[in-house]
């Protein structure tokens, strides 16, 4: 396959579509971000890289934090994970107080804010220095040392918290958070402002695509059939309540943030990347969308 030009293709594509869909704007820092930028990278097993744009700039991962989030949590509980948390789409929005009321407090997947929130709490006790021991892990699953958190965009984030707060506050009634709720926020907003490229990115991809081997980085240990329940679960709630629509537009399982960035894999073959911080209306990068939509069209490569 013809991947170079295949991205070339797809980057000369999508410039129409600069200006279109809006920035996150409710986390203050999201907000100063230069929304022109678009990057692409696509990164083989056998060791290909393929880029465009500005596939070097660091973004703010956001949600695309939970896929290490759940590897983190999924290695030390294993199946016993479900109890606090279900593995359904949600088709509700990411940040949806009602369905959490009405479901008695157990999230309906790891990757909404209520699931990311019971996986920031089993962390916290699991680990004696949660914040290192996740920065170790992300480092070392995208084999780069100088990946951090942003502490400006973390705290921009609790300054306008209020959903976020209220989520954690109706776990802890329903007694699916055991430690306090102000710790779990701090780690969880600082999980979400971790900041890699699109280069990089698809680096911590890439083990999700290599899914028939075990996964093992920095002690983070999953058997492969764990890897590929966690690409079960990124095909089916990886793009909030979306997840249908790039299934249909797309077939690769993936995660998305509202800093912009998708990162989704081809089982066998890639990882791939992508950056542009203007959001659709269901918080999905607009460019990242199309632009994997042409991917998997322009090589008739899918997992469908
Ligand atoms: N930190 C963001 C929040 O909790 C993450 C949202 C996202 O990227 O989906 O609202």
């Amino acid at each position: 396959m013809d991947y170079k030009s295949v991205i070339d293709s797809i980057f000369a594509q999508v410039q129409d579509l600069r200006g279109k869909g809006t920035q996150a704007t409710y986390i203050p820092a999201l907000a100063a971000v230069n929304p022109e930028h678009i990057g692409l990278c696509l990164r083989t097993l056998d060791g290909q890289v393929y880029q465009a744009g500005d596939a070097q700039v660091r973004f703010s991962l956001q949600s695309i934090s939970k896929v290490f989030a759940l590897a983190m949590a999924f290695s030390m509980q294993g199946d016993s994970l479900w109890t606090r948390m279900g593995k359904e789409p949600s088709g509700a929005a990411f940040n949806s107080l009602i369905q959490l009321e009405l479901e008695n407090g157990i999230p309906r997947n790891p990757f909404i804010n209520a699931g990311a929130l019971v996986m920031a709490d089993v962390l916290i006790k699991h680990m004696p220095q949660p914040e290192n021991q996740f920065l170790d892990f992300v480092r070392s699953v995208s084999h780069c040392p100088t990946i951090n958190f942003n502490y400006g965009v973390a705290l921009s984030e609790r300054s306008q918290a209020y959903l976020n707060t209220a989520i954690a506050n109706l776990l802890k009634y329903h007694g699916n958070i055991d430690g306090d709720i102000e710790r779990v926020l701090q780690f969880y907003f600082l999980m979400c402002s971790v900041e890699m490229s699109c280069e990089e990115l698809s680096q911590a991809f890439l083990p999700f695509a290599d899914h028939t081997r075990p996964f093992d980085y920095n002690g983070v240990r999953l058997t492969s059939s764990q890897v590929k329940r966690m690409n079960a679960i990124m095909q089916t709630c990886g793009f909030y309540d979306e997840a249908g629509e790039f299934s249909f537009l797309v077939g690769l399982p993936g995660k998305s943030g509202v800093g912009g960035g998708i990162a989704a894999i081809y089982p066998g073959q890639y990882a791939v990347a992508v950056w542009s911080p203007r959001l659709n209306n269901k918080g999905n990068s607009l460019i990242g969308m199309k632009s994997l939509e042409l991917l998997t069209t322009l090589t008739a490569q899918s997992i469908f």
